[in-house]
């Protein structure tokens, strides 16, 4: 039997091997639960040390260092 994660909607087999049913993974089933923040902050602390936030800042200063000196003159 196959069900749909509740949360992405990602087919989820309904047997012993999906603990987590009828949640796709432990990150849906925390989503579910209204904890996905805290898991994720304690995840990105033992992991890594950038957050997804930081590195998208990173990037967008990145982009913006490779534009010329004029772009943002009118
Ligand atoms: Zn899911």
């Amino acid at each position: 039997m196959i069900v749909k994660c509740p949360i992405c909607s990602a087919p989820v087999t309904w047997s012993q091997q999906s603990p987590f049913r009828p949640f796709c993974s432990k990150k849906c089933q925390l989503i579910d639960l209204g904890e996905w923040a805290s898991e994720e902050r304690s995840i990105a602390d033992k992991s890594q040390n950038q957050t997804p936030s930081q590195l998208d800042i990173e990037e967008i200063e990145a982009m913006l260092s490779e534009q010329p000196d004029d772009f943002f003159k009118p």
